[in-house]
């Protein structure tokens, strides 16, 4: 039986991954260990300090999914007892939560209505009582769409020294991420959302207070395959074996990355930008209208509210026509938004009108 032809993939994650790092991923693999993978490694280390702006000695494609990064971040800089400020604004705050909670933290959650932004002064209100070791929240929070105010919160975690841990998974390669001027300790990310690249690495960062923090540890970090310190062995300057490096992954990250230098941030985030506001201006005369207000949107992802029709008709099986007849995915909602929005990702390769110009086609089609 033929294949069906590639579905355009305009849902929270993964996007589309361009012809030049699928090619890539093909090339025949080297040893993790030849001096020429290492070379290249060296590369995509380096282009990931820029791409999250910072001098973090330890940034490396971790090999695992965006969740291992979260786990990553949290399971080094938490010990049991430790106390730990979580902001909630969707279903990634809350699964830091529950990462934290496993590790054994004290978690204090601070809680936002999901479509809005964290509130910096409840933040700042809560490190001054709780005075935690962690303050760890979402850059980009996938389930609601909202870009969430990291200055702010870092300079109030500033105050009180605590770290802060940053998900970037549905920023880096989309928004512009200044780790280092922001102040922030340790953050990762995901390749699958506007990196274009297939899912299985996570881009992490640790900076110098993280590392501190880490030496200091009472006890071992409780999982080994994400302790840091043992990571440091293969990913920092001794290049010794600690697990065998996901090759091909990591050569479709570095094309990736190339294509990302090769266009500049500042173009990309434009890029990102105006696709998503012409998806709002386009989608709006069939009903659809963004969930959250334009100054804290999140221009890789937008929530869509669903016109009643379509609620009443059921947005499920609109979405799985909109695949099946027009080869278009897009996300229905999580958590608490399940069934109220639809999410509709343009990143990385997507963000672009014509892939709005398709989407808002096939919609008309079958709205007719
Ligand atoms: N954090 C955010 C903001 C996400 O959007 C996701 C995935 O969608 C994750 C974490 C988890 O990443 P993964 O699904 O790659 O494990």
């Amino acid at each position: 039986m033929p294949e069906a032809p590639p579905p355009l993939l305009l849902g929270p994650g993964p996007s589309n991954v361009p012809a030049r790092v699928l090619a890539a991923m093909a090339q025949p693999l080297r040893g993790h260990l030849d001096p020429l993978f290492l070379a290249r490694l060296d590369r995509v280390q380096a282009q990931l300090r820029t791409l999250f702006g910072t001098d973090h000695p330890l940034t490396l494609p971790l090999s695992a999914t965006g969740s291992a990064g979260m786990e990553a971040c949290l399971v080094n800089l938490l010990e049991p007892g430790d106390p730990v400020v979580i902001g909630v604004a969707g279903v990634f705050g809350e699964r830091m939560c529950d990462v934290a909670a496993r590790a054994g933290a004290r978690v204090t959650r601070v809680e936002a209505e999901w479509g809005a932004a964290l509130d910096p002064d409840a933040m700042a209100e809560a490190l001054g009582r709780v005075r935690p070791k962690v303050v760890a929240f979402v850059h980009a929070e996938t389930s609601t769409g909202v870009l969430q105010p990291v200055e702010e919160i870092a300079r109030a975690a500033k105050e009180v020294e605590a770290l802060v841990v940053l998900d970037c998974v549905t920023s880096l390669g989309g928004v512009p991420v200044q780790l280092d001027d922001w102040g922030v300790a340790a953050a990762y990310s995901a390749t699958q959302k506007c990196l274009s690249c297939p899912p299985g690495l996570a881009p992490i960062s640790f900076g110098p207070r993280a590392l501190a923090r880490i030496r200091e540890r009472r006890r071992p970090v409780q999982s080994w395959y994400l302790d840091a310190s043992l990571l440091a062995g293969y990913y920092g300057s001794e290049r010794v074996y600690h697990h065998t490096a996901p090759i091909s992954a990591i050569y479709a990250l570095a094309e990736g990355l190339r294509l990302v230098e090769e266009e500049g941030m500042p173009a990309r985030a434009r890029r990102h930008q105006e696709a998503a506001r012409a998806l709002a201006e386009a989608v709006a005369p069939l009903g659809f209208e963004p969930l959250v207000p334009e100054a804290i949107r999140l221009p890789p992802l937008t929530t869509l509210r669903l016109p009643e029709r379509v609620l009443r008709t059921g947005e499920a099986d609109l979405r799985r026509r909109l695949l099946s007849e027009h080869g278009i995915e897009v996300g229905g909602g999580l958590g608490k938004l399940a069934g109220r929005v639809w999410r509709v990702g343009l990143m990385g390769e997507n963000a672009r009108t014509t892939c709005v110009d398709r989407l808002v086609e096939a919609l008309g089609h079958l709205l007719a």
